[in-house]
């Protein structure tokens, strides 16, 4: 059959065969990033009203874009509610963009590790993916001017909050230098801040958008975080020369977002039941955090390295000794434990073994112990290998 060349570059999601494996009831999974079970909020439909089931607005519910412009200015991102494109999650930011810039060959310039999502998303569209690790303050700035002295990527993907799969922060002076360089070259920015509201600490960690004062640039955002991935809202926040062009695309992908979706996000958003429940969140993922590091000090403390999360939904472990995860899966799977391998979030998975993504706020604390100790003896055993 003849199906489009882009077609042959999809390549099945990883994450989709390991998140149906650990569906089995046995199995402790640390693979996953999905919000607690228990803190999912119950929500009520009774005020909607009718209308809300018509054809709505391609850019979004009006008051929905202006809570989430005064939320974003709140965190002094320049911006007004008119340059807010609601979302079918913040996912679709990620088609919108690659379908906006990327031909065949289209350099961007993304984070390694990163976001597997985004990767499968650009590379679905061809794109030349520049790569520039990540430190423990975030994205190494020397490698980053390196990489823009010689090339001229169509933009760079950053998740400087808590970061998707290293749990990362950019500290403040990086986010400030990272905004100077791409200045400096002229390279447009898309920040992906989908963890930002999972907080464990109150360090001050603006945007990096927020720091720019040429280059053009997209924050994209999400409410599938801290309130319900089911609802699917997330948001772009973009500067008006790309506005239009992204507003276009989203018409010709689905018209509009959801609006029974929207109108729940927006019962929400800037409520004090929301403000309640954010807190009540932290402190629930904040306990989840604290035990798994504990649980890591007696398993892993020997074996692997790690920094604290001080937020978002992961760890990020790199083993002393480094072997294919994606064999220690297999193996881990066979003793009811799941985990993401590391080599998924790679543009060059050969040249990075030895990374575990553990997910904290899926196990109970009182599990956390037991699945991390089995981890940990399947290591040793395919390090022995
Ligand atoms: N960006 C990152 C870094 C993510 O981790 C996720 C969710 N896993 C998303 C974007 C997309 O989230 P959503 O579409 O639910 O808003």
């Amino acid at each position: 059959m003849a199906f489009s060349e882009r077609v042959d570059r999809l390549k099945s999601s990883l994450i989709r065969e390991i998140l149906a494996a650990a569906q089995r009831p046995e199995v402790m999974s640390f693979a996953g990033g999905l919000p607690a079970e228990p803190m999912l909020p119950e929500v009520s439909w009774e005020r909607m009203p009718a209308s809300i089931g018509q054809y709505g607005m391609s850019e979004g519910e009006p008051a929905l874009r202006e809570a989430i412009a005064e939320q974003a200015r709140a965190l002094g991102v320049p911006c007004a509610a008119s340059q807010v494109l609601v979302l079918s999650g913040s996912q679709q930011a990620l088609d919108l963009v690659s379908k906006l810039y990327i031909d065949k060959g289209t350099e961007v310039l993304l984070e390694a590790p990163t976001y597997l999502a985004a990767l499968q998303s650009f590379q679905l569209f061809g794109a030349d993916c520049l790569t520039v690790p990540l430190q423990a303050d975030g994205i190494d700035l020397q490698v980053l001017r390196a990489r823009l002295q010689r090339h001229k990527p169509a933009f760079a993907y950053l998740i400087p909050t808590f970061q998707n799969p290293s749990g990362m922060r950019y500290s403040a002076a990086k986010r400030e230098a990272v905004a100077a360089l791409l200045d400096e070259f002229g390279v447009t920015l898309l920040e992906d801040e989908p963890y930002r509201d999972l907080v464990f600490d109150e360090v001050e960690a603006r945007p990096v958008v927020s720091h720019l004062r040429k280059s053009s640039w997209i924050y994209m955002g999400t409410l599938s975080k801290t309130l319900l991935p089911g609802l699917r809202v997330g948001y772009l926040i973009a500067t008006p020369d790309l506005f239009p062009h992204l507003l276009r695309l989203k018409q010709a992908a689905d018209l509009h977002t959801n609006r029974i979706g929207q109108w729940q996000a927006l019962q929400w958003l800037g409520s004090e039941h929301y403000r309640q429940h954010l807190q009540a969140l932290r402190l629930f993922y904040r306990e989840r955090r604290d035990a798994m590091q504990l649980a890591l000090e007696e398993h892993f403390g020997d074996i692997a390295q790690w920094h604290l999360p001080q937020g978002g939904l992961f760890f990020w472990l790199a083993l002393k000794q480094p072997v294919d995860t994606r064999v220690l899966l297999q193996a881990a799977l066979a003793r009811n434990v799941a985990f993401m391998p590391g080599e998924a979030f790679f543009v060059e998975p050969e040249r990075n073994p030895g990374y575990l993504r553990l997910n904290f706020s899926h196990v109970a604390p009182e599990r956390m112990g037991e699945g991390l100790r089995r981890l940990a003896e399947v290591v040793r055993a395919e390090q022995k290998v």
